[in-house]
């Protein structure tokens, strides 16, 4: 009798700021396991990669199969063709310059790719996701930061460095805030987690928002997108006028993106997509009058269908395609 033939196996890793993913799935996503572990990024690259290995290593027993292949979401800029990391400013001493690759490789005895981390979740989306049924899309991942990825003609769009795709750090108020990047009144100063997050925590504090104010218990470190939601729903008349600007810049920041692409699809991700229908019926609404060149009927915007899962996702097609070159 033949043997029965079994499918490949491919890992992936997001690594963040505080915990280190790992997954080994199918061709077709099916994930068979998964672990996390802290990042501990004190301990600087060498450590960290050490225990990424080991962790690779450990679900590789588990499943009792070797993955054909690595890929690995990171936060930061890489020099993707060599699979080296060049700035991941979240972490002590940016890993500057650290040869993961090259590292990693020979410890797991797999071929190892790097893509930056938001853009490893749009070709999550892509592959296993809304995005496949799309030809063009964009996809915006609303959360601390805004990070984003652009997928023109099936193909997702690097540039020579990788970078191509930020769509959090487009103008939108020419005047607007200073943000991280150097840029004044980019989308992220204005739509981020945090930026609407401190609009509630400031209309909470200074009375004017009693069912945010009892939805947290007054807490100000409760205050979340998602929260900021229920007391707009409760009835919090400013807590609303909050979320629906927030909203607005989100879709402003759509709209330039459907103007230049005529994608078929926006997907939004991230925590700010908790707050739901008053976030997406805004940005459409805000796409259909801003967009004047064309009909935008057949332009679909969407709430991320793999959730947190589009990083893990993403890692196992970059893994399955073999990396990406720019
Ligand atoms: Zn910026």
């Amino acid at each position: 009798m033949p043997e029965e033939r079994t499918d490949e196996l491919y890992a992936s890793v997001d690594l963040g700021g505080t915990k280190v993913a790992c997954a080994f799935a199918t061709a077709k996503g099916e994930v068979l396991a998964e672990e996390t572990i802290p990042t501990e990024s004190h301990e600087g690259p060498e450590a960290v990669l050490d225990r990424i290995a080991d962790l690779v290593n450990d679900l590789a027993d588990r499943t009792s199969a070797q993955p054909a292949a690595l890929g690995m979401g990171i936060p930061g800029l890489v020099d993707i063709d060599n699979g080296v990391t060049k700035f991941l400013p979240n972490l002590p001493t940016q890993w500057r310059d650290v040869p993961v690759r090259e590292h990693l490789a020979p410890e797991i005895g797999c071929p190892v790719y790097l893509l930056n981390d938001v853009r490893t979740a749009t070709l999550g989306e892509l592959t296993y996701g809304h995005g496949r049924t799309a030809n063009t899309m964009a996809f915006f991942a609303l959360g601390t930061g805004i990070g984003g990825g652009v997928v023109v003609d099936g193909q997702l769009r690097l540039g020579p460095l990788g970078a191509a795709g930020e769509l959090g750090h487009q103008t939108i108020l020419p005047d607007g805030p200073r943000c991280g990047c150097g840029n004044d009144g980019c989308l992220e100063t204005l739509a981020s987690g945090p930026a609407i997050t401190a609009k509630g925590v400031w209309l909470m504090l200074s009375g004017r928002a009693p069912h945010l104010y009892e939805i947290v218990g007054g807490d100000p470190g409760q205050v979340t997108p998602r929260e900021m939601k229920l007391a707009a729903e409760a009835g919090d008349r400013e807590v609303r006028e909050a979320l629906v600007r927030a909203a607005q810049y989100i879709g402003i920041g759509v709209a330039n993106v459907v103007t230049i692409l005529h994608p078929d699809l926006i997907v939004l991700g991230g925590g700010v997509a908790e707050i739901g229908a008053l976030l997406f019926d805004t940005v459409r609404e805000v796409m259909r009058d801003r967009v004047g060149m064309f009909p935008t009927d057949g332009v679909r915007i969407e709430k991320s269908m793999l959730g947190a899962d589009a990083g893990m996702l993403g890692g196992v097609a970059l893994a399955m395609k073999g990396g990406l070159s720019t």
